[in-house]
């Protein structure tokens, strides 16, 4: 449990459940010691726009979903220079590979003849940079915006932060594409600002942000300008974290949001209607994004036994007996604590409709939950969703043995498990014929 402890107490709060998913997989840390609620993240070019409509400065742009989208973008644009960016869900675009071996996620060019060829090495293509999985992200869309010279790259960040009760602004004078590197090397150099929610930034805290950023002549009461926006923007829209790397001066005497990552906090939804409206699942596991419409927290990973439990620990135990047999979840379907039988239909309707799945491991420990309850509800969504897969079920706590004596009964040859090392035992065994 220490990895996955130490991951989270240095990720912060906020962290998309397909990012988890990511990191796990590429970390093969246990992905279940966390079931958080999704978070949601923006695209750049709709973090910029949002920006934008806040008095933010950034760079004019045009979003491209075709190479021949990008030629009109040029004649749109008319500037002397272009930036040419893929636009995922993950950092480190610039120094990613995508999959055609085309180097870069992010380009300069001051020919527009350049562009369109630039952009198509780029889409359709998956994007590997250091915070994507080995496979990457496809990309989908491309931004073409109006490339600025750059004569300072710094950092600078907003997060809610528990640990100050409140949003913190981060900054560093290193900014720019080795930000971690340089973080790693000197941490003294990150620099922490909390800010009273109830007060508000005040001014003269900007100007001492922008003052240790670097900042100085007509860039120091700029940057702090940008900072207040930045924050007042923050706070409007309900955001988690918003971070610009670069956060960056150039020689014409502006300070520029070079690169923008938002992330909104879920429970603002109910207000932030028109933002939450932008939620782009392409990137997101259409598994995840099925089961969220069916208010089921969903996992997806790459073994072959689907498990349907109630709660987060219990999941984590189950992922556990279930490597200590040598099998591996195909998923992890979170139906909470109510278990009512319309969520074990849908549950099972998107375990059977993965074709990963070979067996189904239900595992349920009734605490408030009657399990008798639950294995009525089994029985039934079984039958009517006339469910082939092997099944698994375990169930414990408040009735269990009369639940068991009803499961055993049934005529749909459920292995009923004698506990959770007799129910991964017979899923892994399941699993693999
Ligand atoms: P990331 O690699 O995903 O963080 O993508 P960024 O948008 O931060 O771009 C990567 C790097 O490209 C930045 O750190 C800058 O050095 C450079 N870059 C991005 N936009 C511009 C621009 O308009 N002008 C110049 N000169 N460099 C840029
Ligand atoms: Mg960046």
């Amino acid at each position: 449990m220490a990895a996955p402890m130490k991951f989270l107490r240095n990720t912060l709060q906020c962290v998309r459940k397909s990012d988890l998913r990511k990191t796990f997989l590429r970390e093969k840390i246990p992905v279940v010691s966390v079931l958080p609620s999704r978070c949601l993240h923006l695209q750049e070019y709709q973090s910029k726009k949002l920006m934008a409509d806040h008095g933010i400065s950034v760079q004019k742009f045009v979003v491209c979903h075709t190479a021949e989208e990008a030629k009109h973008a040029t004649d749109n644009l008319k500037v002397d220079e272009y930036v040419i960016k893929a636009q995922i869900l993950a950092g480190g675009r610039g120094k990613g590979t995508f999959s055609n071996g085309f180097k870069g996620g992010v380009h300069l060019t001051k020919d527009p003849s350049k562009v369109e060829d630039l952009v198509d090495n780029m889409l359709g293509f998956n994007l590997v940079t250091k915070q994507t999985t080995e496979k990457g992200v496809k990309v989908n869309k491309v931004m073409v915006a109006e490339a600025l010279d750059i004569d300072k790259e710094t950092y600078f960040a907003i997060v809610m932060d528990r640990s100050y009760s409140g949003p913190v602004l981060i900054g560093s004078k290193h900014g720019g594409m080795d930000i971690e590197e340089m973080s790693e090397k000197d941490p003294d150099s990150i620099i922490k600002e909390p800010v009273d929610i109830m007060k508000g930034i005040h001014p003269d805290q900007a100007l001492s942000m922008s003052k240790k950023l670097g900042f100085t002549g007509v860039h120091l009461q700029e940057a702090a300008d940008q900072i207040v926006k930045l924050y007042n923007m923050f706070i409007k829209v309900d955001a988690t974290q918003i971070e610009i790397n670069p956060f960056g001066e150039t020689p014409g005497g502006k300070v520029v949001c070079f690169d923008a990552k938002i992330s909104f906090d879920d429970n603002a939804q109910f207000r932030q209607k028109q933002i939450f409206d932008m939620d782009d699942t392409s990137e997101t596991d259409p598994r995840e994004v099925e089961a969220a419409r069916h208010n089921l927290n969903y996992i997806g990973l790459e073994g072959s036994i689907g498990c349907l439990v109630n709660g987060a620990g219990l999941a984590m135990a189950t992922m556990d007996i279930i490597k200590l047999h040598k099998g591996e979840p195909a998923n992890f379907l979170d139906i909470g604590g109510g278990v009512s039988e319309q969520q074990v239909f849908d549950a099972f309707q998107i375990l059977s409709a993965d074709a990963h799945v070979k067996a189904i491991l239900v595992n349920v420990f009734g605490g408030i939950v009657n399990c008798v309850t639950v294995a009525n509800g089994i029985i039934k969504a079984a039958k009517k969703i006339n469910l082939k897969l092997p099944l698994v079920v375990r169930v414990d706590g408040n009735n269990a043995d009369s639940a068991r004596e009803i499961l055993e009964a049934s005529d749909l040859h459920i292995a009923v498990a004698k506990d959770l090392d007799d129910a991964a035992r017979l899923a892994v065994a399941k699993s693999s014929y």
